[in-house]
C-alpha cells in the first residue's frame, strides 16, 4: 500500500487547528467592522470595538502559532524546492511543489503580529476615549433628565426693611 500521504496530515492539521481560529479572528474582526460600519447607537461601539480587539488578538496567536511550526525532517516523503521569498532551497513535502521556507515564514508572520498589534492599539486608544466620552455624555443627559433640585431655601429672605431715611 502506499505510505501514509502527508498531505492528508497537513491539511487535517490546517482545518482542525489553525482554520477554526483563523475563522473565528477574522468573523469577530469582520463583524466588529460591519458593526461599527451600521452605526448603530451605543450597539456599534460597545459590541464593535471589542468584538475588532478580540479577532486581533485570536489572529495574533494564530499567527503566533504558524509561525511556531515547523516542517518535518528530511525523508524521502519530502524533497527540495526554491522558496518563493528569499529563492532559498528548502524542504517541501512531496505534495507541494512551491512552498515559502520558515525562515520566511517566521518573519511574514511576524510583520503580520507587529502589524496586528499596531491595528490593536490603532482601536484600543479611540475606544477607551469613545467609553470615557460615552461614559461622559451618559452622566449628563441623566443630569439633566433628573430634575436639579431646587435650591433649597436656606432662609427666606426676609423683607429688608424698608430704609430709614433721615
Ligand atoms: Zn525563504
Amino acid at each position: 500500500m502506499a505510505s501514509q500521504f502527508p498531505f492528508r496530515q497537513y491539511l487535517i492539521e490546517f482545518l482542525t487547528k489553525n482554520l477554526p481560529s483563523l475563522f473565528l479572528g477574522t468573523l469577530l474582526f469582520g463583524g466588529g467592522i460591519l458593526l461599527l460600519a451600521l452605526k448603530i447607537p451605543g450597539w456599534s461601539l460597545f459590541l464593535g470595538l471589542p468584538a475588532i480587539q478580540i479577532g486581533i488578538v485570536v489572529l495574533i496567536l494564530v499567527f503566533e502559532g504558524l509561525s511556531r511550526k515547523k516542517s518535518g525532517l528530511a525523508t524521502e516523503e519530502y524533497h527540495f524546492v526554491t522558496c518563493l521569498v528569499c529563492q532559498r532551497q528548502t524542504l517541501a513535502p512531496k505534495f507541494m511543489e512551491k512552498r515559502i521556507c520558515d525562515d520566511c515564514q517566521v518573519r511574514i508572520a511576524g510583520k503580520l503580529k507587529t502589524a496586528l498589534v499596531a491595528v490593536y492599539i490603532l482601536f484600543t486608544i479611540p475606544l477607551t476615549l469613545a467609553l470615557v466620552q460615552k461614559n461622559q455624555e451618559l452622566r449628563q443627559k441623566a443630569a439633566e433628565i433628573t430634575p436639579t433640585p431646587t435650591p433649597t431655601p436656606t432662609s427666606t429672605p426676609t423683607p429688608t426693611p424698608p430704609f430709614k431715611q433721615f
